[in-house]
């Protein structure tokens, strides 16, 4: 394998690494690792060139290529797969263009999210796709898993602001994809096709998105209430009263006792669960009065956050998912219901929890009606408590596919969910996508195992 890397080696001003620390470091992401695999070497391109020449001598040798950006995917999306190389897009982090008339950007994969909305902000823009994520993952990872994210109840997920992509294919070549327009229904839309394909399509070395305007005025609403069924309801109630938050965030007791000891906050002695709720534009103040009103009327202890409190509430959302990294002992779920459904699946949830004899907290983008229950065991109880994690993470997949919802709403099925696509896709479908994986990668080098099945 010595002469084949020589050849990877050969590509001008590429860094490659085979150093074991760097081999470890890049060879996962923070999903849960079933069998840590090394990879062969980590490249780190600079430019379009160097991306299209590792492609070539990839194709060449039939290398498996494991693209990555920040690593921070929580589905196994970014591991390693056998005798791979990652290819790192993170030095790829320039922003080519600000275009403020045209309300929007072209970038580099490797751009982090925060950066790009640092950048366009003293223009009044905002790039509205943030998941919880925005300070450390990279525009390039949250087109390729369409990430979600807490403005997306308003703004819609990465998809609703990808215009147009540069893409490297399996073989080199350099294709563009999409327009410089709002709009443009031209031909197929490979746009949408590549945003969301988990890197087995191509490789995203350029994107022009789409920017909004910064809203001028902004409420943050904070709604307690005694317990996470009822908070969930308020999610249908500020629908039913035809407002539409900007961010609408749900925790419950579990999810706020782990912040209050992590972070030093008090929300659990503030009430057994937390809708927060953000109303943005010029009429923002009255769609959070309409939300006070509604969800006094549910029985909430409803108050307007000043502006540094709000800032505090929506930073420790952010934070809910903790610092510890999921692993066969903890995983974390990423289902979405029909929001109707809401307050049934979470009734479900806490069952299956009470059943199976397993910790549960959950955090919800409830606006979307997409969950992140969260199930652990401790260790010292596997092998027989792993057999009633699976059971219970299992379970919370079928009921909300029974319920019409999905696997996964914004994290992608990388390699962990792999096993629960066919529950969600016939097998016609899942046909056609590896029909459409063989016309663009006939070798199987990009990104295998992940993704479909
Ligand atoms: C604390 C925390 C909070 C999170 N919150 C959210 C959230 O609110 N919403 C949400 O959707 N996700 C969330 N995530 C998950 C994760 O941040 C997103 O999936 C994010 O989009 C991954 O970006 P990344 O740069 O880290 O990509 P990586 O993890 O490096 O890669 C993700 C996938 O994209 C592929 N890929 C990466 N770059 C490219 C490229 N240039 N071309 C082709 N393929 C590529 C990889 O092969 C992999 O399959 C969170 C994760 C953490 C740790």
């Amino acid at each position: 394998m010595t002469d084949v890397l020589n050849g990877l080696r050969d590509v001008a001003g590429l860094e490659v690494s085979t150093e074991p620390d760097v081999l470890a470091a890049y060879g996962r992401d923070q999903g849960p690792v079933l069998e840590f695999i090394e990879p062969l070497a980590v490249v780190l391109p600079t430019t379009v060139d160097q991306v299209q020449d590792v492609m070539r001598w990839a194709s060449s040798t039939g290398t498996a290529v494991v693209p990555r950006g920040a690593g921070t995917g929580v589905s196994g999306g970014a591991h390693a797969t056998r005798n791979c190389i990652v290819l790192s897009l993170e030095r790829m982090n320039r922003i080519l263009d600000i275009r403020v008339e045209d309300e929007l950007a072209v970038v580099e994969p490797g751009v982090i999210n925060a950066d790009l909305n640092a950048a366009v902000a003293p223009h009044g823009l905002m790039y509205a796709p943030d998941p919880a994520s925005y300070r450390i993952s990279t525009i390039g990872g949250n087109v390729a898993t369409n990430a979600g994210g807490l403005r997306c109840a308003k703004y819609g997920v990465t998809r609703d602001s990808v215009l147009a992509l540069d893409v490297v294919l399996a073989d080199g070549t350099l294709i563009h994809t999409g327009h410089g327009t709002f709009k443009g229904v031209a031909g197929y839309d490979l746009t949408g096709l590549f945003t969301g394909s988990e890197g087995t399509l191509g490789i995203v070395v350029g994107i022009t998105v789409r920017l909004r305007y910064l809203p001028r005025e902004v409420c943050t609403v904070a709604a307690f209430f005694p317990d996470f069924q009822t908070a969930a309801a308020g999610v249908l109630a500020v629908g039913a009263a035809r407002v539409q938050p900007a961010i609408m965030e749900l925790l419950d007791s579990e999810t706020m006792i782990s912040l209050d000891s992590t972070q030093g906050s008090d929300l659990r002695a503030r009430g057994g669960a937390l809708l927060l709720i953000q109303t943005d534009g010029f009429a923002a103040e009255t769609e959070a009065a309409m939300v006070r009103s509604v969800l006094t009327d549910l029985g909430g202890t409803v108050s307007t956050e000043d502006t540094e409190e709000a800032v505090r509430l929506v930073e420790l959302r952010r934070h809910s998912r903790g610092d510890e990294v999921d692993d066969e002992f903890r995983v974390g779920e990423d289902v979405a219901v029909p929001r109707s459904k809401l307050v049934h699946y979470i009734a479900e949830l806490e069952q299956m929890a009470k059943t199976h004899r397993v910790k549960l907290k959950v955090v919800a983008h409830a606006g979307d009606g997409n969950l992140h229950p969260t199930f652990w065991i401790n260790t010292n109880e596997a092998p027989e408590g792993l057999d009633r994690l699976n059971a219970a993470l299992d379970e919370s997949v079928n009921v909300a596919l029974a319920m019409g919802g999905t696997i996964t709403g914004e994290h992608g099925v990388g390699q962990y969910k792999l096993r629960w696509l066919p529950l969600e896709q016939g097998a016609q479908v899942l046909e056609y996508q590896r029909r459409i994986k063989e016309l663009f990668d006939p070798a199987g080098i990009l990104n295998p195992g992940k993704a479909i099945a």
